[in-house]
């Protein structure tokens, strides 16, 4: 018999969806008689929604304030209390603020990027994937591991089961080094990349801010919008706004040109359900060919003006 405690997250009040599918993965991975603690700093109002756990450690957060180091510590007293085989957080921004402190208060590992998690022996196997997604490890669990899950693990329609859980509230660790000053929701002023129906994504391979021009006048001949990978985003080459991925928008355009774009998890996660992909690489092996409808091995800087002339004048 065994017990999962489960790091529930939570943004601007509401519980986050990984919350929901760590739950699910949770009952499956515990079995019959295993127990499913979650751990919620969160405001009053929600345990409700927690319905697939037996019992809810609840922290009041009226406000909502997001303190890693105090969630991070706070998890680490909650694994001293509830002693699980496993903990599941989301492998998503805060997950893995909290996971990695978390780790290093409790003594105990950690695996980030795990995609599946199976009952083993006297333990689990995990799956996780390393190197931007280009190679799956397994291990085998048998001790106290916070696995960092991430989303697809886990079904979050089957998590979210309303009841009646075991309500015991606890208060949350102190943050002594950090002080919460606000929540800052990005630009939205910006076009919405989820509302179009064609969008032009650029990525590394566009080598230089200056090349953004010729991709611009591409998605202008086509109607469409220019969106991005993280590197470009983080370069400050786009706005966060234009950010497809995990870290950024879940996309579902009628078209998705993606230029230079490797296609890591992170970045698949926010666009493979679009109903069509291009993909322009100059590596045939780039793993977007994976889930590319169509597939061009050539360098974007002189595809896209040709393309733009040929849009042009048709
Ligand atoms: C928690 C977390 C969240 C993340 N969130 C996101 C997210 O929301 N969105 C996101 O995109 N990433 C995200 N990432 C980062 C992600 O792991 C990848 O690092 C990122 O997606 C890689 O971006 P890229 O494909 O543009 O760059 P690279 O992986 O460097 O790929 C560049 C590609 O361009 C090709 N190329 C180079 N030159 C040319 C050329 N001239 N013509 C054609 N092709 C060329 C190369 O062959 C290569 O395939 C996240 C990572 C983490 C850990």
């Amino acid at each position: 018999m065994s017990t999962a405690l489960v790091f529930v997250e939570t943004l601007d009040g509401k519980i986050a969806d990984i919350t929901y599918e760590l739950l699910d993965l949770a009952r499956r991975v515990t079995g019959d008689g295993g127990t499913v603690t979650a751990l919620a700093v969160m405001p009053a109002g929600l345990t409700s929604e927690l319905g697939a756990a037996d019992r809810v450690l609840w922290a009041d957060n009226p406000d909502n304030c997001y303190l890693p180091e105090s969630l991070g510590k706070t998890l680490a007293q909650a694994i001293d209390q509830v002693s699980p085989d496993l903990v599941l957080v989301g492998n998503t921004a805060v997950g893995m603020d909290v996971a990695t402190y978390a780790a290093s208060r409790a003594g105990c590992s950690t695996i980030a990027s795990v995609q599946k998690v199976e009952p083993a022996g006297q333990g689990w196997q995990v799956e996780s994937v390393i190197l931007g997604g280009k190679m799956v490890a397994t291990a085998e669990v048998t001790e106290l591991t916070i696995l960092q899950v991430l989303a697809g693990a886990g079904d979050a329609e089957r998590g979210h089961v309303q009841g009646n859980p075991t309500v015991e509230t606890i208060t949350a660790a102190e943050a002594a080094a950090t002080v919460y000053e606000g929540l800052a929701m990005p630009d939205s002023t910006d076009v919405d990349i989820t509302k179009q129906d064609i969008l032009v994504s650029i990525g590394r391979g566009i080598g230089d801010k200056d090349n953004i021009e010729v991709v611009e006048e591409l998605a202008e001949a086509l109607g469409a919008v220019v969106s991005a990978s993280r590197p470009v985003i983080d370069a400050g080459w786009l706005p966060k706004s234009r950010q497809v991925g995990k870290s950024g928008k879940k996309v579902k355009p009628k078209v998705y040109l993606a230029l230079g774009i490797s296609g890591a998890p992170e970045h698949l996660e926010g666009m493979r359900d679009a109903d069509c992909i291009i993909a322009v690489n100059t590596d045939p092996k780039a793993p977007i060919f994976d889930v590319a409808h169509y597939g061009i091995v050539e360098d974007i800087l002189e595809l896209v003006p040709a393309l733009t002339e040929k849009v042009k004048g048709a």
